[in-house]
């Protein structure tokens, strides 16, 4: 398999591109990562799966001395980290970073199993990212923000020159929130709903998506949290992940993919419990 061609990017603002990464996804869309280019400095925001050259086509983009961060831990975002070395990652993500970036789960992934012999891999080092952290990147300053849901440990970064929010997998068109150790209750989304409209920021770059979407589908994303009808919960569509335990459902509106109205978030019937928050969590194991 030849690596010319495994990257193409989209820009979607000033010094801003949204790199397509290789590798496949659940559901129709592909991931992508951004890189933001300031005067001094450039930041990338995840990494993909860790198949081919990154780091060679980054250094394509830009000559400035890149600095790196990752959305949160899982596979199709933090796989590439090897590549640079040092990676900035909310602490409640690292755990699940660890399985999710090692050689043996990307080998048996259905994302990255056809890419095996593209697959790189090595060390790298975990740098704690906090609510707040600013990376100056001298005409532009970028702030990460927690944004925990679709993991505990999601971070989303605003970019001072565009007012671009990068919300990686937890704001977007369909969330997953599924995983009821990594991923939160529904009201801890809705909380991290609430502070994201706190934010200065005019539209929304997500890692599945190819465009951006505006300010306004937070309030929608925000509504159809709010009217969450387990009952009229159904299979979700374009989805392949086959997880032992858990019973996906999605609460959507819209369609399908194809339609640009559709939103919202994929759960599991099997521990509906815990996911509304009423598990009293104090309580001994
Ligand atoms: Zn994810």
């Amino acid at each position: 398999m030849r690596e010319n061609g495994l990257f193409s990017s989209l820009k979607l603002g000033d010094g801003v591109y949204h790199t397509l990464m290789p590798g496949k996804t659940p559901g129709p869309g592909r991931v992508y990562s951004s890189l933001i280019v300031g005067s001094k400095r450039a930041l990338l925001i995840d990494t993909g799966y860790g198949i081919g050259d990154y780091r060679t086509y980054i250094e394509s983009l830009t000559d400035r001395p890149v600095t790196v961060v990752n959305t949160h831990g899982h596979i199709d975002h933090a796989s590439g980290n090897c590549q640079f070395g040092k990676v900035w990652l909310n602490r409640e993500d690292w755990e699940l970073a660890n399985w999710h970036t090692s050689l043996e789960m990307r080998r048996s992934s259905e994302g990255s199993a056809d890419f095996c012999e593209l697959l790189r891999d090595g060390p790298w080092e975990k740098l704690p990212l906090e609510e707040g952290a600013v990376f100056d990147l001298g005409d532009r300053t970028v702030t990460a923000h927690c944004c925990a849901g679709h993991t505990r440990g999601s971070m989303s970064f605003l970019d001072s020159k565009t007012r671009f929010l990068f919300t990686g997998d937890n704001i977007t068109r369909r969330v997953l929130l599924l995983d009821s150790i990594h991923s939160t209750t529904l009201p801890e989304f809705y909380q991290t709903l609430l502070d994201t409209e706190k934010l200065d920021f005019e539209k929304i770059v997500a890692a599945h998506v190819p465009y951006l979407i505006p300010r306004s589908w937070l309030g929608k994303v925000k509504t159809i949290v709010k009217a969450f009808d387990p009952a009229k919960g159904k299979p979700p569509i374009c989805f392949s992940l086959r997880l032992p335990g858990i019973h996906p459902l999605e609460y959507t509106v819209g369609r399908d993919f194809d339609d640009p109205e559709y939103c919202g978030f994929v759960f599991d019937a099997e521990h509906l419990e815990e996911f509304l928050g009423k598990k009293n969590f104090s309580d001994p194991l």
